[in-house]
This record gives structure tokens, C-alpha cells and sequence, in this order.
């Protein structure tokens, strides 16, 4: 067979970077544990043991605290660390008397070992304006304002099941599902600045991104330009990425809205998509205490009113709509819950352009 060169895209392979415990018993465990919040030990059928500790970090880091984390990682953990999908670090050590060592290393430093099992993980952080050219709001100050406050439910495991917290700092990208969600919402359309669109936008692309249709091509101060039929506009924003003059985030417009009850596994019961349950809040930097007063009001009543290894969708399942409303004294309107099952016919779902 030919030889084929690699393609230099995609995840690199990850054997050579793996503690060599890992990589030598790589679909040979058999059983793994939690000694402590933030502590996995895995046990292969050879007798190898591992312990895997795991810390909260901040996600987008300055090179002083890499060099810390890294520092942590040769001294204790012979160098062997990955990060996880949310943001959490792990170091993988073969020696028990190890353990306590680093997790004294991590917490003097003030990483707090934890996120495993039942416990509030790190919240799945979307770049923010540090990366991204979208952003309505800043996301890496919401998700520090949030987890000072959840510090203690991220290092013990006191929750019914797991509980995975994630922003979006706009409407339509990053983010995924989540069992609490918080998402950027914008209230009003777009305001056009005509004088720039014919220099930056491909008007068909803009056109065709616009998912009810709304936006149509227009000459305007005899410049080709674009408009937008706002009674059509659902504020969604996927106008803006590819179109910057297209300007939707506003100081005042520009709200947060509150979605739960997403789950990607399949364990207990299938993936769910979360639901909206709270609109038009504030984005109010630098703390966002509207946002964090309503996620904790939903986060506690969870904890206290499900069963055990309910997840958040579980729990609302078994309880129905109108009691989680009641329950977390949150106001029901018709707005909320729409799980867009109709969105065949509502949403411009061909790839046709239409003017
Ligand atoms: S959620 Fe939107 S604005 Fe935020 S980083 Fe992702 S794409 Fe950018
Ligand atoms: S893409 Fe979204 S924000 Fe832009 S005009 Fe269409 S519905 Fe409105």
C-alpha cells in the first residue's frame, strides 16, 4: 500500500505524552475510585495504580502561572498533566505518597483539587473577547465571579449527580450543553452602519447566514448596502460575525438569559437539549449578581429536592415544568421552555438564499 504523509490537522495522538502507567495499561483497568473529591485512582488487571488529582485553574492563563502549574508538575507528578474539556488541570502520579504532596502544592497555591463526581465542575468557559471577535459580554469574568461563589460545591461532592455549569458569551456559538447554561441574549436587531458594508461584507453570505430570513440586500446613499425587516429578526446575531458592521451587542440591550437541564451522556437516560427558564438579566460586570443569585437559586433547590444521581433534566422530568418554576421562584411566561421542535418551519433551514 502506498504510503500516505500525515495531514497536519486535527488532534495530534496522545500516546507519547501519557504517564507511562497509562499509556503501558491503555484499555486494561480494572476498576477505578475515588479516594477524595478531586482525587481518581485507577487500578489496571496488572497491579499498576495511578491517581489522577485534579485542580480548578482559570483557563486563559498569564505565562507566571503556567510556569507554576508546570513547576507543580515536575516536582510532583514527574511532568505528567492534561487539561480537561472544562478547563480543569490533572496530574497523574504511580506513587500514592505522592498525592497528598501535590494536592498541599496545588492548594498553597491556591488551585483548589476538585470537579470529580458529584460535585459543581468548572464552568465550560467560551473564550470571551480574549480570542473571540463576538463577544457581548466578558466571559472569563462571569465564570470567576460564579465559581467564587460555588468555591465549596467545585471541592466537595455534595450534589445529587454531577452538576456541569457553561457560558456563551453570544447566542449563536460556543458553549454547548449544559445542566445550567449561561447565555448572552440580545433583545434588539442589529443597528446597520451602511458607510462600512460594501467594504467589509460579502453581502450574499451575510444574507444567507440569517436564519428567518430577515436581512435582504438594499441600496442605501447610493451604496450597496443591507436591511434588516425587524419584525422578522429574532436578535440572534449570527449576522454579526460575518459582518461586523452589522453591530448587535449593546451596553443596555444586550441581556443574559438562563437555560437548564443539557446533557451530553447517555448514562441513566438520553443526551437532553437545556431550555430557557430565565430572560433579561442584566449584564452587569464586574460581579453579575443577578446572574449568579438565579443560578445558585436553581443549583440549591436542585441539591436539596432531587434524588440521588437525578441529574438536573432528571429532576426536572420527574417534577414537571410548572413545579420547577414554583419551586425555584422564577417567573413562567410563554417565552420560556420553547425547545424548538417546530423550528422546521419557523427557521430558514434550506441553504437556499431567499431576498
Ligand atoms: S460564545 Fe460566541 S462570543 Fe463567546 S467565544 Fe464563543 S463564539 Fe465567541
Ligand atoms: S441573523 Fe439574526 S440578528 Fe441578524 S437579522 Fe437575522 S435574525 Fe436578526
Amino acid at each position: 500500500m502506498a504510503h500516505r504523509t500525515p495531514i497536519e490537522s486535527g488532534c495530534p495522538d496522545n500516546k507519547p505524552f501519557l504517564h507511562p502507567k497509562l499509556a503501558k495499561n491503555y484499555g486494561n483497568w480494572k476498576y477505578h475510585d475515588r479516594p477524595r473529591p478531586g482525587v481518581l485512582h485507577h487500578v489496571s488487571w496488572d497491579g499498576d495504580e495511578v491517581w489522577t488529582v485534579r485542580a480548578g485553574t482559570q483557563r486563559q492563563m498569564d505565562v507566571w502561572t503556567v510556569r507554576k502549574l508546570c513547576d507543580i508538575a515536575d516536582t510532583y507528578a514527574d511532568g505528567h498533566v492534561r487539561f480537561t474539556i472544562r478547563s480543569n488541570i490533572e496530574f497523574m502520579v504511580g506513587d500514592f505518597n505522592k498525592v497528598a504532596p501535590l494536592i498541599n502544592a496545588l492548594s498553597e497555591s491556591g488551585f483548589p483539587v476538585g470537579g470529580t463526581g458529584n460535585s459543581v465542575s468548572m464552568i465550560a468557559h467560551t473564550q470571551g473577547w480574549l480570542h473571540c471577535d463576538i463577544p457581548g459580554t466578558d466571559a472569563s469574568g462571569g465564570v470567576k465571579a460564579l465559581m467564587d461563589e460555588l468555591y465549596t460545591e467545585f471541592i466537595r461532592e455534595d450534589m445529587p449527580n454531577r452538576v456541569h455549569l457553561s457560558t456563551s458569551c453570544c447566542e449563536i456559538n460556543c458553549g454547548g450543553q449544559a445542566d445550567i447554561a449561561i447565555i448572552m441574549q440580545h433583545t434588539k436587531p442589529p443597528k446597520i452602519n451602511h458607510d462600512l458594508v460594501a467594504n467589509v461584507c460579502e453581502r450574499p453570505a451575510v444574507v444567507a447566514r440569517c436564519p428567518v430570513a430577515a436581512i435582504r440586500p438594499a441600496l442605501v446613499n447610493g451604496k450597496p448596502s443591507l436591511e434588516v425587516d425587524e419584525k422578522k429578526c429574532i436578535c440572534c446575531g449570527a449576522c454579526y460575525p460575518p459582518c461586523p458592521p452589522m453591530q448587535i451587542n449593546d451596553p443596555e440591550h444586550s441581556k443574559f438569559a438562563i437555560w437548564v437541564g443539557g446533557k451530553n451522556s447517555n448514562a441513566r437516560g438520553k443526551p437532553t437539549f437545556m431550555k430557557m427558564v430565565a430572560s433579561g438579566i442584566p449584564n452587569n460586570p464586574p460581579r453579575w449578581p443577578e446572574v449568579s443569585e438565579i443560578v445558585k437559586k436553581i443549583l440549591y433547590t436542585y441539591k436539596e429536592d432531587a434524588r440521588s444521581w437525578e441529574r438536573l433534566s432528571d429532576w426536572v422530568e420527574r417534577i414537571g415544568w410548572p413545579r420547577f418554576f414554583e419551586k425555584c421562584d422564577l417567573p413562567f411566561t410563554k417565552y420560556l421552555i420553547d425547545d424548538w421542535r417546530g423550528s422546521r418551519a419557523s427557521l430558514n433551514a434550506s441553504a437556499h438564499i431567499r431576498f
